[in-house]
């Protein structure tokens, strides 16, 4: 019997090309200005989903992204890679989601499907950062979770075997399933494209993005259900509005600076402790470091 993987997959600006307009004049990301990607380490879950898919016969892989309508995709570039089908949890409600929102309206989107035996995210986001949504996914749903995963060696009988790579070494885990599981960008780089994918699901859209769309689109997708994309709003998921969105966010992002590092600024230092001293404080008063 094959397992039932999801993969958390977030899609990003890509913060690693950021020019002098990526930020507004209000602190926020200027979303419009940069380029929107698959979040780099979702990429390295969904190749360690699509290792298991080819290991155990009958394996799905369901990739799952809270989003606006344009992450849909990260849905297709997933499908294009291998994965079975995509949900797309949009909603105004989500907007200004902090972590502890935006993992419970996941949460709430994973008991809607089909009972998982494997959730995997990636580490960390490349904008919020905060490596928080896989563990505290994990939290809510009240299953174990292997985090900083470099490969799931095996996930059978029951029990998923793990190796984590962590800043003091390696180490090999295992626990029962169902388990969420987070991975690192040390794991495998995520295979490229499948040119057979890419022609079979490259009409693939979600329902808002088929609203504009021609008949002979219509009949296209009435031959083929799997080019339909299923979108999920907060009615789908059955979820309390209180924990969604901003008012569900403890956390508010006040103001975001971008600093982008001059050449001018290099300095020669030796390891003289209070050189050390200085530089550290320096670094905290710019907010560097801290
Ligand atoms: C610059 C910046 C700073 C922020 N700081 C904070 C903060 O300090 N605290 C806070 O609570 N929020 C913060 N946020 C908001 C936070 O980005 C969002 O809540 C976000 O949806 C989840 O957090 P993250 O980006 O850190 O993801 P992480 O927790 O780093 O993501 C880990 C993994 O969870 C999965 N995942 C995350 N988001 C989604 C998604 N939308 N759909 C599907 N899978 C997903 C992916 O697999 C991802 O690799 C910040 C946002 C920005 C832009």
């Amino acid at each position: 019997m094959g397992l039932n993987i999801i993969v958390l997959a977030k899609q990003v600006p890509d913060t690693r090309n950021v020019g002098k307009d990526a930020m507004k004049a209000d602190g926020t990301v200027n979303r419009a200005a940069l380029p929107a990607i698959f979040n780099p380490e979702d990429l390295n879950a969904l190749e360690q989903a699509l290792r298991l898919k080819d290991k155990y016969t009958g394996t799905t892989v369901t990739i799952l992204t809270m989003g606006p309508g344009r992450a849909a995709d990260i849905i297709r570039e997933g499908l294009y890679r291998g994965a079975d089908k995509g949900y797309l949890l949009t909603d105004r409600a989500f907007a200004g989601s902090d972590t502890l929102a935006t993992s419970y309206a996941i949460s709430r989107a994973i008991l809607k499907l089909e009972k998982a035996d494997i959730i995997i995210a990636g580490r960390q986001a490349i904008d919020g950062d905060t490596a928080q949504v896989g563990p505290q996914v994990a939290e809510k749903l009240g299953m174990p979770q292997i985090t900083y995963a470099e490969e799931i060696i095996s996930a059978d009988k029951g029990k998923v075997v793990v190796k984590r790579r962590l800043e003091r070494g390696v180490e090999t885990v295992e626990s029962p399933l169902p388990v969420v599981v987070t991975v690192n960008s040390s794991a495998p780089a995520c295979r490229p494209r499948n040119a057979k994918l890419l022609m079979k699901y490259k009409h693939a859209k979600t329902i808002t993005e088929s609203q504009n769309a021609s008949e002979d689109y219509i009949n296209l997708t009435n031959d083929r259900p799997f080019l339909n994309i299923p979108e999920m709003s907060v009615n789908d998921i059955d979820a309390d509005p209180k924990w969604l969105g901003l008012s569900g966010s403890p956390t508010k992002v006040k103001k975001i600076e971008n600093i982008v590092f001059q050449a001018k600024e290099a300095k020669q230092l030796t390891a003289a402790d209070d050189e050390i001293n200085e530089l550290m404080k320096e670094l905290i008063a710019n907010h560097t470091i801290g």
